[in-house]
Parts: C-alpha cells; structure tokens; sequence
C-alpha cells in the first residue's frame, strides 16, 4: 500500500487489462454493475461501470470492485497533475 500524493490517504494500485496503473481507494465495494455510470475497476485490472450498492443490496453474487481513487480525491486535480 502506497499514500496519495495529492492527500495523504491510502492507496493501493491495481494494474488494469490496459496496461496501465491505476491508484485505487484500498477498500473494495459491492458494484451493481450496469445500475449507474460511475467506473471501477476489479482486482484483475477490468474496468467495470456500475454503481456502489447500498447496504441492503450487498450479496455475494455482486461484483466485488475498487473505486479509482481520483473520485474521492479532494485534490484530484493536483495529483493528476503531479503525475
Ligand atoms: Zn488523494
């Protein structure tokens, strides 16, 4: 587990099918995938689009996937560009 440059939180990096590495919130979430536009990205590296589920809905048929940590970054816009 590395930290964020922009914030400090810890991050953890997952190599995507594209080749390319991604820094990811550490704590993986339920994804109903197909239920909303936002972009994830499981523990092989393959981009998904879903949407969190709520508690409730929380099974393990649902995918389970890590948020790129530019979504909840409050300095987004610094990390990007430091990278
Ligand atoms: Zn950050």
């Amino acid at each position: 587990m590395s930290a964020c440059r922009g914030c400090g939180c810890p991050i953890d990096w997952i190599r995507t099918t594209a080749g390319r590495n991604m820094p990811v919130d550490p704590e993986p979430v339920f994804v109903v995938e197909g239920g909303g536009n936002d972009r994830f990205v499981t523990d092989e590296g393959e981009a998904i689009t879903g949407r969190v589920a709520r508690p409730e809905e929380e099974s393990p048929a649902l995918t389970v996937a890590f948020v790129p940590h530019w979504k909840n970054c409050p300095n987004a816009a610094e990390f990007r560009r430091r990278r």
